[in-house]
């Protein structure tokens, strides 16, 4: 690096010291500094819900399924991670589709359906899924997910961007629409008259028919698929079991191309909890599948919020604010957990209370160090 742009980059810092400096002296409400990188919808006096009702709201309906989410726009807390509920009939395709700003994760939650992907290495997969098992599609690389019966196939997507909807989702129908017939002809080396019947707008989702079982053993040479797959079956895993509940986590650890998300499915007996945690590298989003459950977000600044929830209603806990989940139900509360990292980090409030002396912990709360003899020496991940 020369010395001029040695000094401009260093310009360019000074720059942005007087603005983070001018950006401190302008006091928010009560004469407390903004929260700055925090996101807005939680960066106000009182926190919002952390609750979103998607099996509740309105779905758009196709011919061969339909779907709902959960971004941004109707839900203001979730600006990491969006969330599509869909269901495909027998049949049902949704159109070969990239989504240029998010990754994709899923969780089935009934039926059967098939995927097939692109990387840009030009690696293909095609692979069954059932309940219990996740996929996940790196950002930008093509798929379709049609459903096999026999009955519906309903899952949960997961994008690692709050905003994916509102721009970058590339169907290509829409892409193919928009290109002249005889720009296609050349492209793909037929006649032009080819794409007369071809759709000009995105399908989206449309009736299929049911397609043959796959192939048990493929034909020598005939497949072309990465060495990683997209396919990781999460229910199909042990559990960590603890009083309370369990727990099953698929971080890029099992699943190795899922590099920005970790997955969990999370079940709480009743009368169990989700200890006061944190997860310093990731915001949570949560599906709720089965059961009643009450989840209380700790913000900072003395705010604390409290919502409730039942299956079909999403949640969320932005990065780093402590969290915990009763289960106020008399049956099991389940949910799917999604996270915008690769890596599983959690940090257990019962472990940092463990991790510092009887002596701290006396001078911190004011009370007796003898108060700590009971305490737990390690975390409880889910305590009855
Ligand atoms: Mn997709
Ligand atoms: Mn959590």
């Amino acid at each position: 690096m020369s010395d001029i742009s040695r000094r401009d980059v260093f310009g360019a810092a000074a720059g942005g010291a007087v603005l983070a400096a001018s950006g401190q002296a302008a006091l928010g409400a009560g004469g407390q500094p903004p929260f700055g990188p925090m996101p807005q919808a939680v960066s106000g006096k009182d926190l919002p819900s952390f609750r979103y009702a998607l099996g509740a709201a309105l779905a758009t309906t196709h011919e061969g399924g339909w779907s709902k989410e959960a971004t941004v726009l109707n839900f203001p807390v979730s600006e990491k991670l969006a969330g599509v509920l869909m269901q495909l009939a027998p049949g049902g395709l949704r159109e070969l589709h990239w989504h240029a700003n998010a990754a994709e994760w899923a969780y089935v939650i009934e039926g059967r359906c098939r995927v097939t992907t692109i990387d840009p290495q030009g690696h293909s997969e095609i692979a069954d899924f059932e309940a219990g098992d996740v996929w996940y599609f790196p950002r930008g690389h093509g798929h379709s997910i049609q459903g096999l019966g026999p009955g519906d196939c309903l899952f949960i997507l997961v994008f690692d961007n709050g905003y994916f909807s509102e721009f970058g989702t590339f169907s290509i129908t829409d892409w193919l629409g928009h290109v002249p017939d005889d720009v296609l002809a050349k492209n793909f080396n037929v006649a032009a008259s080819t794409f007369s019947a071809f759709p000009k707008q995105e399908v989206y989702l449309v009736k299929g028919t049911v397609p043959p079982a796959l192939q048990e053993k493929p034909a020598p040479g005939s497949l072309n698929a990465g060495a990683l797959t997209h396919r990781f079956r999460l229910l199909a895993q042990k559990p960590e079991a603890y009083p309370g509940g369990s727990l099953r986590v698929v971080s890029s650890r099992e699943f190795p191309l899922s590099t920005t998300m970790t997955g969990a499915l999370l079940r709480i007996r009743p009368g169990g909890m989700r200890e006061l945690h944190w997860h310093p590298n990731a915001d949570e989003w949560q599906y709720y599948l089965k059961g009643k459950g009450r989840m209380t977000v700790f913000g900072s600044g003395g705010r604390a919020r409290t919502d409730e929830f039942s299956a079909g209603d999403v949640g969320y806990v932005p990065q780093g604010f402590g969290h915990y989940i009763e289960n106020t139900g008399t049956d099991d509360l389940e949910l799917v957990l999604a996270f915008n990292n690769g890596i599983y980090e959690s940090i257990s409030l019962t472990a940092w209370v463990a991790a510092n002396p009887d002596l701290l912990l006396s001078a911190n709360f004011g009370v007796p160090p003898a108060t700590f003899a009971a305490f737990p020496r390690s975390e409880t991940p889910m305590p009855e």
